[in-house]
């Protein structure tokens, strides 16, 4: 595919801490990936839009990672407000997306399906059904992974449903080519993504 920019948008509780992230990438498609944690986050990416240049009709497309509030939180603001985009979500997610939004999902993703230029990489565990996404040397990883002091780690475990299908899967992104790596959660890796993914499973050990 030819190279997305893409932009990170952090929410923040009470307009103080960053709590989790969204992002928004420019590629063939328009896409939103993530909605942040409630109304307030769906002005959060308006405003970050207009920084870009471009208003909220113009997204094409919003990938849910996964279907906890802190990540579909802003989605039936943003539907409200700017109806036509699409929603997407993994096939084993789409209904947990609907009943927490009341939002339609139009795309039930499968792993390795094609989407907006990225490609989608089922990893279950945090829910049983999160996606990463992966595309020109960039990993969007929901919250199969979270950064924090200057490292990747696994998603938190008092929120994961399945801890060890959640670090199969982290396992499992060591077989993919990527270089940058975005997070749901604290700070990715703009550049050796892949590094500290192997650093991270080192640190997990033996399955
Ligand atoms: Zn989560």
């Amino acid at each position: 595919m030819a190279e997305a920019r893409i932009y990170t948008i952090e929410h923040r509780m009470a307009g103080l801490f960053p709590v989790v992230n969204s992002y928004i990438a420019e590629g063939q498609d328009l896409m939103l990936i993530d909605t942040g944690l409630n109304d307030g986050s769906a002005n959060t990416i308006t405003k970050k839009l207009e920084s870009l240049e471009h208003r909220l009709s113009d997204i094409d497309l919003c990938i849910i990672t996964h279907a906890h509030r802190d990540h579909l939180g802003g989605l039936k603001a943003l539907k409200e407000r700017c109806p036509p985009f699409l929603v997407a979500a993994h096939d084993s997610e789409a209904d947990e997306v609907e009943k927490a939004t009341g939002v339609e999902v139009d795309l039930r993703l499968i792993d390795g399906q094609n989407i907006g230029g990225f490609t989608v990489v089922y990893l279950p565990g945090h829910t049983l059904g999160s996606i990463a996404l992966l595309g020109a040397g960039t990993l969007i990883a929901g919250d199969a992974l979270n950064g924090g002091d200057g490292a990747l780690k696994g998603p938190n475990p008092m929120f994961t449903k399945d801890r060890d299908a959640a670090a199969a899967s982290v396992r499992s992104l060591a077989d993919l080519d990527f270089d940058r790596v975005l997070v749901g959660h604290g700070s990715g890796f703009e550049t050796g993504g892949k590094e500290a993914l192997l650093r991270l499973i080192e640190r997990m050990g033996e399955p």
